[in-house]
């Protein structure tokens, strides 16, 4: 834990470095003649988006020491609110133009205005359509994969687009030290695109894995068992997960993210991935042939089995079973008799994905279950509706700040689970979140 915090608080401190220390360093040797404060203060915004903008490159390039201490979910969510943080200082930077010094409104012309000019457009437009698209996707009825092209390509355009407009303007660029800095801050977006799109993708490339049964569950839901092919795969953590390219190579833009599911025990380096037909992606992957040469990248995420001395209540909604489902397994692999209880959310009786296997770990792990069905049967005593302060209350022993919490299901059910925590004053610390969507 202190092991990530500090981590954790260098990778910030080095973030914070990269975004800022290229602007500090406009400051810096020989200065160009000083123009009025609102000018000074609308391009420093520049500068400080278009820093910010270009790290995004090495936030979603999924190296896993950056993302370990606070998961990848987490890192997203960074992501995104970040990314609306430096579009607004990037807009902000012409808008203050524009209104301090409003015959720069003539640059709004595309077709006379200089090239630096166009180039600040065609990123500021780009920026905008990243914003729309990003966070309007679903309204606008853009599916997963030509949205995330349209983003690359998007971003790539934008930063472009500003660095040129930068380099263009030149005022402080004239001063060789400072223009060194860009140089070095662009080489280095450039050399994590390159990492990401290129020399991760011809690592996987050698370590493909194959398909060895394709098993249907219960649920919708459609089991892949993978081995490594002529390499020995990989170890992960049981709650971990790790990205799937079905179709196609590792260069693919477009890989899908799924826990494991199996026990991290497993010697041969086989991996279990089970996926519920939720989408278009997910939709055929019953149709997924044994002997299918897939690609794998991971492990990912930091949602995992906790202190061994604590009990250990997995709240599950639906397919979010799927982690609890490796972190069951594998303690009953490592014979770990720590108490587990599961409260397992799922719409009816038969949608149970694992039920009868469920009910078989009972006899090897110090295990009870709680189902709760939203369509119960006409017949059933057991727990319905939604998980409430109650029912925790009902199937779990005081105190309950004591236990450790693993919640992984709909994003409506994780907030309302931990509100409900909050009303059983459990501390943030003891309880730990995987989300299955990065919006
Ligand atoms: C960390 C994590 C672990 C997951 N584990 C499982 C699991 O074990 N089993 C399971 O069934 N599902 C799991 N999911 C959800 C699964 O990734 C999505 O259901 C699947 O990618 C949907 O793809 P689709 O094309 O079928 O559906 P679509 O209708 O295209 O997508 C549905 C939603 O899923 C999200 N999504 C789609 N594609 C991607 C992608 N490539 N990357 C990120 N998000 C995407 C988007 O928010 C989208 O709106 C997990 C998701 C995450 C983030």
């Amino acid at each position: 834990m202190f092991r990530y915090t500090l981590r954790g608080s260098l990778w910030l401190l080095l973030y914070l470095l990269f975004i800022l220390g290229p602007l500090f360093a406009m400051l810096a040797g020989t200065l160009p003649p000083a123009r009025d404060f609102w000018t000074e203060f609308s391009v420093a915004l520049g500068y400080a988006g278009l820093a910010m903008m270009g790290l995004q490159f090495g936030l979603t390039a999924r190296f896993r020491y950056v993302t370990e201490p606070w998961g990848e979910d987490v890192i997203y969510h960074f992501h995104r609110k970040i990314s609306l943080i430096a579009v607004a200082l990037v807009i902000a930077h012409p808008i203050i133009l524009f209104i301090v010094r409003p015959e720069l409104l003539a640059l709004l012309n595309s077709i006379q205005a200089p090239w630096r000019a166009r180039f600040a457009a065609l990123s500021t437009y780009s920026l905008i359509a990243l914003v729309v698209t990003a966070i309007w996707r679903c309204e606008l009825k853009i599916s997963y994969e030509a949205w995330h092209l349209s983003h690359i390509g998007l971003a790539l355009i934008a930063v472009a687009a500003g660095v040129a407009h930068m380099v263009g303007w030149a005022f402080y660029l004239v001063d060789p030290v400072k223009r060194a800095v860009w140089i070095g801050m662009v080489v280095f977006w450039l050399a994590l695109l390159l990492y990401i799109r290129l020399i991760k993708p011809l690592f996987m490339l050698r370590r493909p894995y194959r398909i060895a049964e394709v098993r249907a569950e219960r649920g919708d839901t459609t089991t892949l068992v993978m081995r490594p092919d002529g390499h020995s795969g990989f170890r992960f953590s049981p709650g971990q997960f790790g990205w799937l390219t079905l179709t196609g190579s590792p260069f693919k833009i477009t890989a899908h993210p799924f826990s494991f599911s199996s026990s991290a025990e497993a010697q041969d380096g086989r991996v279990e991935m089970s996926i519920r037909n939720l989408g278009d992606f997910t939709a055929d992957i019953h149709k997924t042939q044994v002997g299918q040469r897939v690609y794998l990248d991971g492990p990912y995420g930091a949602f995992t089995i906790g202190n061994p001395a604590d009990m250990h209540v997995l709240i599950a909604g639906g397919i979010g079973i799927t982690p609890m489902m490796s972190m069951m397994r594998t303690l009953a692999d490592r014979g770990d008799t720590r108490p587990v209880i599961l409260l397992y959310a799922a719409k009816n009786w038969e949608a149970i994905t694992f039920r009868e296997e469920l009910d078989a770990l009972q006899s090897r792990l110090n295990l009870s279950i709680v189902y709760v069905l939203a369509n119960p049967p006409a017949d059933w005593s057991g727990e319905q509706g939604y998980i409430t302060a109650e029912m925790l209350q009902r199937h779990l022993p005081a105190p309950y700040h004591e236990h450790e919490y693993f919640i992984c299901g709909p994003n409506v059910m994780m907030d309302a689970i931990e509100t409900v925590l909050g009303q059983l004053d459990v501390p943030m610390a003891k309880y730990h979140s995987e989300r299955y969507s990065f919006v």
